[in-house]
């Protein structure tokens, strides 16, 4: 019986997943798309992490190097091809830079994460591919990793910026009826930075109602109001428009209920997060049921989240739905456990939901 545990992405959760594996003494592949490990915080250059400001790199370099083990095979620019058989031999086909290759393997834990909204698709009303200064949560990361924060099309230093929450996320009219849950803490987060940067600029978050989980409510949210002057205003923004050089955000203040018309210079659009393209294509690959919204599918939910539908095969971190580092963190731990246990034939019944 193989005894390695295949790894699908080499983001947070890929890389915690292998690591756990080799920690409890499994042997694991771990392959990635891209050409560098860490997943989406290192593809959109995110700055400093919520709930606690410490700085995204630094959380990275440990992940990676958690991986430098003799008892995992990283294996970068790869992809999965093909797959057969079932729990305790998987026989895998690999496309990487030294050609095809097939492995055998007892488990496979996938790990391929998500891509931001786009903010183009369906919500035109707030121009981000008309105008520079619309930009979105990762654009701002981006700046912000620079320890800047500036009008792009400019160059200056803005006077005052606006944040809008749940864009491509709770949106019936778009399909995507669910809370993306770390965009109200991340928007508060970048809102702290650049008054941090810019103190003179005046910061807005224009929300639904604010969902802050857990500790983030204390430790982002209500020093984002009592430190840092951020303004929060629960509003409905139905369009920007271009005005004399500025954004003209137009909508409706719902606690007020009265129209809404301020203009900024630049207005970030806190986009939620949808499956990556690498999530779809796999769940065909591995034939594994995808949810409604195209994230894996856990139907042990909530007593195991890491099970699929197909015995043997293990989802963790955003491959299986909107979650935080932390989310993605513990649930790797778990799909390690569990990939480690059926690899050795050890593996506990599968969920009721998911036989
Ligand atoms: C703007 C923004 C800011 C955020 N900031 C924070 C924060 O401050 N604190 C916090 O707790 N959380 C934050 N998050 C959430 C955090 O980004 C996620 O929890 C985390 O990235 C999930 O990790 P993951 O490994 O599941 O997915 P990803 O980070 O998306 O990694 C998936 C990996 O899989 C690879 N992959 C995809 N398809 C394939 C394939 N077919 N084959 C091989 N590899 C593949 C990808 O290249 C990528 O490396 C933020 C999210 C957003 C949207
Ligand atoms: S976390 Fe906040 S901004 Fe993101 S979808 Fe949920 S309520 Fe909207």
């Amino acid at each position: 019986m193989p005894e390695t545990v295949l790894v699908i992405g080499g983001g947070p959760a890929g890389l915690e997943a292998a690591r756990s594996v080799a920690a409890i003494g499994g042997r694991a592949i771990l392959v990635e798309r891209r050409g560098v490990l860490g997943g989406t915080p290192d593809e959109s250059s995110y700055a400093a992490l919520t709930p606690r400001m410490g700085s995204a790199q630094d959380a990275l370099d440990e992940l990676r190097a958690g991986v430098a083990d003799p008892a995992i095979d990283v294996r970068l620019e790869t992809l999965v091809t093909g797959c057969s058989g079932s729990v305790g031999d998987f026989s895998v086909s690999l496309s990487g830079p030294g050609g095809e290759s097939s492995e055998r393997v007892g488990a496979i834990v996938v790990a391929t994460g998500f891509q931001h909204f786009d903010p183009g698709r369906e919500t035109q009303m707030y121009g981000y591919y008309e105008y520079p200064d619309v930009i979105t949560l990762p654009d701002a990361e981006k700046m912000l990793k620079e320890h800047t924060f500036v009008r792009p099309s400019t160059g200056e230093p803005p006077r005052n910026v606006a944040f809008i929450q749940c864009v491509g996320s709770r949106d019936r009219r778009i399909g995507n009826e669910y809370c993306s849950k770390v965009c109200c803490g991340v928007a508060s987060k970048e809102a702290i930075e650049i008054r941090r940067l810019l103190p003179d600029t005046k910061v807005y978050i224009f929300y639904i109602d604010m969902r802050m989980y857990g500790y983030w409510e204390n430790e982002i949210y209500w020093p984002a109001q009592e430190q840092y002057n951020v303004t929060y205003i629960r509003g409905i923004v139905t369009e920007i428009v271009g005005k004399d050089g500025r954004l003209l955000m137009k909508g409706e203040d719902t606690t007020m209920g009265r129209p809404l018309e301020v203009l900024m210079d630049v207005i970030v659009l806190s986009v939620g997060m949808e499956p990556s393209r690498g999530t779809r294509d796999v769940a065909g690959i591995l034939g594994v049921d995808q949810n409604k919204y195209g994230f894996i599918a856990t139907p042990g939910e909530p007593m195991d989240p890491v099970s699929t539908s197909v015995p043997g095969i293990f989802v963790a971190g955003a491959a299986a739905g909107p979650k935080d580092l932390e989310d993605t963190i513990g649930m790797a731990g778990s799909a390690a456990i569990r990939a480690v246990a059926a690899v050795r034939g050890q593996a506990p019944a599968q969920p009721a939901a998911a036989r």
